[in-house]
């Protein structure tokens, strides 16, 4: 099991700080020129066309746009990275009525078999690959796209539109996709919930990803593990939906290591970021732990 940390352009570069870390990236004109910040590359990249940025805007962007933005940033990575491509779809989360979830899904499929048309004309280098994006609104549907996706000729896939789903709908997807496709071959987008991931790490679901440890720390959030725990930092003004801690407790992360009371200043974003590798730090540890099996019950 891999955790993608998704990053945006503004985040903090978290491979610099660790040296193993699987990280997402979107085809957003924002991000384009940025993974050449960081000293460190990932050495697991995912490639995204940014389809939940760009359904928020007026125009959707050409399909060719999108791939040259995903070709700038494959060039900005030695070819020992390990990167995947994922092509645009349409997210299914703002659908309400059945015939346009039906539309949704039939159109990401569209996208699914153009991208493939494009990547295909393009030499791409041995360490890049692609992977199709499930869609469905039941089971028969996700057995569908997943069909459809293999029959094209995709060997890895990820599941998506999960987000307006409550914990359990998100459980059961996942299950559906991996009965279609093999949880060694699943990627799962954007989750946010330790009992999702525990319970991933349980499927032995190949990897996914998460903003949480950027996300929690713009709420002045701030993780430990062993057992998992948020807690809101005291000099924030936020209303404490977890208790408040003034003092940073003991930790071996990056940041922890140099100044932990660095990250207890609410901000400007500099301090953001550093709560946000100490945050990945702890999610980590988590995350670990669940694969060994022994936290499941803490951590729930
Ligand atoms: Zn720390």
């Amino acid at each position: 099991m891999q955790f993608y940390v998704g990053w945006s352009h503004s985040d903090a570069l978290f491979s610099d700080y660790y040296s193993d870390c699987p990280t997402l990236v979107s085809a957003v004109s924002d991000n384009q020129g940025t993974l050449k910040r960081f000293k460190n590359k990932p050495n697991k990249l995912i490639i995204d066309c940014g389809s939940v940025f760009y359904v928020k805007q007026q125009k959707r962007p050409t399909l060719k746009h999108v791939f040259e933005i995903q070709r700038s940033l494959i060039d900005e990575c030695p070819n020992t990275s390990s990167i995947r491509l994922v092509h645009f779809d349409e997210p299914m989360f703002n659908k309400t009525s059945l015939s346009d979830q039906y539309y949704a899904m039939e159109r990401t499929l569209y996208n699914a078999y153009e991208y493939l048309k494009v990547v295909s004309e393009e030499k791409l280098p041995v360490n890049v690959s692609t992977m199709g994006v499930i869609q469905g609104f039941d089971r028969a549907s996700v057995h569908y796209s997943a069909n459809e996706l293999k029959k094209m000729g995709y060997r890895f896939f990820g599941i998506g539109s999960l987000l307006a789903k409550n914990q359990k709908q998100q459980i059961e997807f996942i299950k559906y996709a991996i009965e279609a496709v093999g949880a060694e071959n699943l990627h799962v987008f954007g989750v946010t919930g330790i009992t999702q991931m525990a319970e991933m790490v349980r499927m032995r679901v190949a990897s996914f990803d998460s903003t949480r440890p950027t996300m929690a720390a713009a709420y002045y959030q701030v993780f430990y593990s062993n057992p998992f725990r948020t807690y809101v930092i005291s000099a924030s003004r936020a209303k404490p939906q977890s208790d408040r801690l003034g003092e940073p407790l003991y930790c071996e992360c990056p940041v922890c290591k140099e100044n932990p009371q660095d990250m207890f200043i609410p901000s400007p974003r500099p301090y953001m970021r550093l709560r946000s590798i100490h945050n990945y730090y702890h999610l980590v540890k988590t995350i670990e732990k669940m694969k060994v099996g022994t936290e499941r019950e803490e951590v729930v």
